[in-house]
């Protein structure tokens, strides 16, 4: 990566061209000159580009042998030249790239993870993804390492949650008998609800365990929430602890339980594994980026590392008067040293592809050019979709969101954990994750057509036969108009 660039507005496309070009993998060995196609930097060599840029590029700089071919760089040199050029190329000049494949990929799956179907929000979901990805041949590929999650203990938990918060979570219980107990409740609320009561029960209720610690509504007690918890938070940090010996890339879409506090249960997220997995990479990395593209605001990673500079978080969601979390709306936050570290990009209604690579391409890889983290954690919330059954307020389809994470990957070659989130149509997000794992592994997914013939009965509508049948964005007003995409951009990189 590069070291900060000298600010000055005549020195901007050269630093973009250095930033391109290190975001390319080369051998070492291959000396550099940029040639063709590039009248002003043809037969340059890369120090004296540099020179001229009056900063110096980090020890792992590299850049374009004399044998690169005309697409590649002019698809970065598109990339790197004009701020109006998407950061994306579209999937066929992708396939022409040719970039190196990572040397080994982790996904933590198998049927270990049974618990995590049982999450009430999304049913069935971890089943699927994996069926999704066995169907397709992904689980065999030969850069594919699978981890089965080594479950999380109270202690592991307590690395980040309150320990009685964890022992609450992690506590074993009778589920036969509080599943009855759950009924029971869900009779009381209903009840409430009808009959309005009286203040003094409602007093009652808010001082049971279940309910301070936010065991209720959308975060309800539910059978074997024990393992699930156990198996997420060890999931993850597994993930974590597999990236540290390999800084490739690892994945686990069970978890990005990014809602989850310190104490409490929000938003369909019990244990924050997002930050236990960070506060295990910090055990490596001193800079670490997290990038939430979660439709809503990933409010208990940023809370989490609020006071630190070792972590900087990056929420891309929606926001709205009355919208869950209802936070991350002032752009730049952060307290103490942590002031600056927590950026927020919150958008309108109908956030298409295009306005999200925009921000991708001018606000996130700015902050990734500027931090130089070492590390990446990446949560891919599908609930952006806009074939989303419960939210519809973006319009991303997943063949250009999963080709956007792809190349945020593969293009800045920083060592990255990806994990999953919401995304409450299941196939769909569950064909979103497997096609980012396709394209992380160099499949040519476009080419998917018919979905896998073993797919369970129960978690797929047998009607659904094609891979990329609801890829179409729906009909819905963009409200990010240019303008707005620009006064955030202003606003977090003061340009
Ligand atoms: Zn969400």
């Amino acid at each position: 990566m590069l070291s900060t660039p000298a600010a000055s507005p005549h020195l901007i496309w050269p630093t973009r061209i250095l930033f391109a070009m290190s975001l390319i993998a080369i051998s070492p060995e291959e000396h550099c000159l940029l040639t063709a196609r590039n009248e002003e930097l043809a037969g340059t060599p890369a120090a004296s580009i540099a020179a001229r840029c009056s900063f110096t590029p980090a020890p792992g700089f590299r850049t374009l042998p004399t044998t690169t071919s005309s697409i590649k760089l002019a698809s970065i040199l598109s990339f790197a030249r004009s701020p109006e050029t998407s950061f994306m190329s579209s999937s066929s000049e992708l396939a022409s790239l040719n970039l190196p494949l990572p040397p080994l990929v982790s996904a933590v799956l198998g049927q270990s993870l049974d618990a995590v179907d049982l999450l009430p929000s999304n049913e069935g979901r971890q089943s699927l993804v994996q069926q999704l990805m066995k169907g397709y041949g992904l689980l065999d590929h030969a850069k594919m390492q699978l981890l089965a999650p080594r479950p999380a203990s109270v202690d592991d938990l307590a690395k980040f949650h309150d320990r009685d918060y964890a022992v609450e979570l992690l506590r074993p219980r009778n589920w036969k008998e509080h599943e009855n107990e759950l009924s029971q409740l869900q009779r009381t609320i209903l009840k409430r609800r009808a009959t309005r009561e009286s203040r003094d029960d409602r007093r009652a209720q808010a001082q049971a365990p279940c309910a301070s610690y936010g065991l209720v509504f959308d975060c309800p007690i539910f059978p074997h929430m024990d393992e699930y918890c156990s198996v997420v938070a060890g999931g993850s940090v597994q993930a974590a602890e597999f990236l540290i010996n390999n800084p490739t890339v690892a994945i686990n879409w069970g978890g990005g339980r990014h809602h989850a506090h310190k104490s409490h249960a929000a938003g369909f997220c019990y244990v924050n594994d997002a930050v236990l997995a960070i506060l295990r990479l910090r055990r490596k990395y001193s800079r670490i980026m997290y990038i939430d593209f979660d439709l809503h605001h990933g409010d208990g990673v940023a809370n989490a590392f609020k006071l630190s500079n070792n972590v900087l978080t990056v929420s891309v969601h929606r926001a709205d008067a009355g919208f869950f979390p209802g936070t991350g709306l002032k752009p730049v936050d952060g307290l103490g040293r942590g002031t600056g570290y927590e950026i927020n990009i919150p958008t309108k209604k109908g956030l298409c592809d295009a306005s999200l690579e925009w921000i991708v391409a001018h606000i996130v890889v700015p902050k990734i050019e500027g931090y130089r983290p070492q590390c990446l954690v990446i949560q891919c919330g599908a609930d952006g979709l806009c074939t989303d059954t419960e939210f519809r307020e973006w319009n991303l389809t997943i063949s250009r969101f999963g080709t956007m994470v792809y190349q945020l990957v593969r293009r800045t070659g920083i060592p990255s954990l990806l994990l999953g989130g919401g995304g409450y149509n299941s196939l769909e997000t569950c064909k979103l994750w497997c096609y980012i794992t396709g394209l992380i592994l160099g499949e040519e997914c476009q080419a998917w057509a018919q979905l896998p013939d073993d797919l369970d009965d129960e978690l797929v509508d047998f009607r659904e036969l094609e891979f990329w049948t609801h890829d179409t964005p729906r009909n819905m007003a963009e409200q990010n108009t240019h303008e707005y995409l620009l006064c955030l951009q202003s606003a977090i990189l003061g340009c």
